[in-house]
């Protein structure tokens, strides 16, 4: 059978935003951010990042510094008894100096690259996820894969909100962080079981 997956974006939402972190020492994650992954992992939900780092091809950050990264982030997540069941990153930049990753790509959220491998690999059905950012680009990419949107206020939560208005975009929920946001999922997941009477 497929799987349920939590899509989350990273910087803003797991973590705070701070630019384009070049070291693990730049990376300060929420202090909720563990309960709420670990919540999902008990909840029997994938919890997937799709981060968009376009640092690399910028020039700012090597690919090698940013699985160090995403190595250690998994290592202080597992401390706290939480893990991930995959981390997708998009290096690309379309005015890159190094053509390796000067591409108008097809994994640069909003669109559904890094959604579309996951799938593949972890063997999701993206129609019974979500997808939890701070940014538009996280909200367009989840209704690109036909996962429900949640908004977090975090990071670039509060400008982003305004601009989806704007759009006419429909939220599924506007959560004030990751723990709000993973606690809302939760509560619609017991709704939705048929074992509940
Ligand atoms: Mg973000
Ligand atoms: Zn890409």
């Amino acid at each position: 059978m497929k799987k349920k997956a939590v899509f989350l974006d990273r910087d803003g939402t797991i973590n705070r935003d701070v630019g384009y972190p070049r070291s693990f020492h730049s990376i300060e994650v929420f202090s909720y951010s563990f309960e709420a992954v670990r919540k999902l992992n008990e909840a029997g939900l994938l919890t997937v990042i799709v981060t968009n780092q376009s640092g690399i091809g910028r020039g700012l950050i090597q690919e090698k510094a940013l699985r160090d990264i995403h190595q250690r982030l998994e290592a202080s997540f597992a401390q706290h008894h939480a893990h991930f069941d995959g981390i997708y990153y998009c290096p690309h930049y379309l005015f890159s100096p190094d053509p390796e990753y000067r591409d108008d790509c097809q994994c640069r959220k909003p669109n559904p690259g890094m959604a579309l491998k996951a799938v593949k690999d972890l063997n999701i059905d993206t129609k019974k996820s979500y997808m939890v950012g701070d940014k538009v680009e996280d909200i367009l990419f989840g209704l690109n894969i036909q996962a429900r949107p949640i908004l977090c206020l975090t990071g670039f939560g509060q400008e982003s909100l305004p601009k989806l208005k704007e759009k006419g975009v429909e939220l599924a929920y506007v959560a004030k962080t990751l723990l709000d946001a993973v606690d809302w999922i939760l509560q619609e997941e017991k709704n939705d079981s048929p074992d509940q009477t």
